[in-house]
Parts: C-alpha cells; sequence; structure tokens
C-alpha cells in the first residue's frame, strides 16, 4: 500500500492537485476538510462541533482527525494507496499518523509539499471564496487566522519530515498542470 500526503498552506492546490491525481494513479483522495464539510453538512454531533472550530479558522481537535483517517485507511482495504490532503496539520497528528501505519507494518512513503506565500493564500482564497461559498473563505480576519495557525501549528511538520527523508517540495504558484508535471514525477 503507497501513500502519500499533499503538504501545504491553505489555499495552495492542494485539492486541485489531489483531483488530478487520483485519476491518474487511481489513489483513494482523503481530505480531512472534505469529511469534516461532510458532517457539517449531514448535521451529525461532530459536525455541530467542528462547525464552531472551522468556521472561525481554528483547527478541529487532533483525536477527531485521527479517527476519520484510521476509520478511512480501515475501511478500505483494496485501495491502492492513499493520498492524504490536509492531514496532518499538526506534529501530533504526525506522530498518530506514524503510529498507525507502523502498527501495520506499514509508513509513509513520501510528503509532497506545494508552497505559497502568504499574499498568494489570499489571492487564492478570495477567489475561491466567490466559487465555492465557504464562511471559512468570506471572511479576512478568519483567513487572517488561518494562515496564522498554518504557520504556528502546521509548518513546524516540514522540520518533521525533513528529518524523516520524506519531504519533498514544489513551487506552487505556477500553473496548475505543471504543478501536477513535477508532482507526477515524484509519485
Ligand atoms: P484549506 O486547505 O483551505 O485550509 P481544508 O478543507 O483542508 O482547507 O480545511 C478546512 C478547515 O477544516 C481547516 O481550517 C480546519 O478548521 C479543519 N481541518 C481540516 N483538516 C484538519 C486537520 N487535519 N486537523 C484539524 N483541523 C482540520
Amino acid at each position: 500500500m503507497k501513500y502519500y500526503l499533499l503538504f501545504g498552506p491553505p489555499g495552495a492546490g492542494k485539492g486541485t492537485q489531489a483531483k488530478l491525481l487520483v485519476d491518474k494513479y487511481n489513489l483513494r483522495h482523503v481530505s480531512t476538510g472534505d469529511l469534516l464539510r461532510k458532517e457539517i453538512s449531514n448535521k451529525t454531533e461532530l459536525g455541530l462541533v467542528a462547525k464552531a472550530l472551522i468556521d472561525n479558522g481554528n483547527l478541529v481537535d487532533d483525536s477527531i482527525v485521527e479517527k476519520m483517517i484510521e476509520n478511512e485507511i480501515d475501511g478500505n482495504p483494496d485501495a491502492v494507496g492513499f493520498l492524504f490532503d490536509g492531514f496532518p496539520r499538526t506534529v501530533a497528528q504526525a506522530e498518530a499518523l506514524d503510529a498507525l501505519l507502523a502498527k501495520r507494518g506499514e509508513s509513509l512513503d513520501k510528503v509532497i509539499s506545494i508552497i505559497i506565500d502568504d499574499s498568494l493564500v489570499f489571492e487564492r482564497i478570495a477567489h475561491r471564496a466567490a466559487i465555492e461559498n465557504r464562511k471559512d473563505d468570506s471572511n479576512p480576519e478568519i483567513i487572517e487566522n488561518r494562515i496564522k495557525t498554518y504557520h504556528q501549528k502546521t509548518e513546524p511538520l516540514i522540520r518533521y519530515y525533513k528529518e524523516r527523508g520524506k519531504y519533498f517540495e514544489i513551487d506552487g504558484s505556477g500553473a496548475i498542470e505543471d504543478i501536477f508535471k513535477k508532482i507526477s514525477e515524484l509519485i
């Protein structure tokens, strides 16, 4: 089983690239953001808790998303491989993922990091707000908070994965096709 991880700040284009990659490589796309938004639209108890956090640009509790990932892996034993998108977002989540895979005698193959500047994050999210109608995309203060959260809690993962020799970085400011080509070379 192959395990790839798409990493990067909000708006870096992870979701866009993930769609192209799953079509090409038949991987199972696991976006914790999408899974959480599904809980919200189904009005589950978990969705209610998640909504308050997401709408303000804060992270959902580690234990919640870790459980979601475990369910996805357990529930898809026939998958060729997995492409995680938006997970892990904290060092604790990365450690949990490593432990989860180690328990199965497996490990993460590569972390593919799509990096863009904070100014481009703003531009991209403003553009997406006009298309996707996400509450967390529509308010500049909330976007600021997501960028801050990324730098504080998620960016330390770069070092975590570099130390483990799994980190591969791509400039996310170019054309979708060019980025896709570079990622394909890594996979
Ligand atoms: P983006 O990449 O634009 O930030 P996502 O769809 O990946 O969008 O995430 C939307 C929101 O869902 C995040 O801001 C956060 O509140 C929540 N979320 C998604 N994944 C995680 C995670 N792994 N840990 C905690 N919260 C998460």
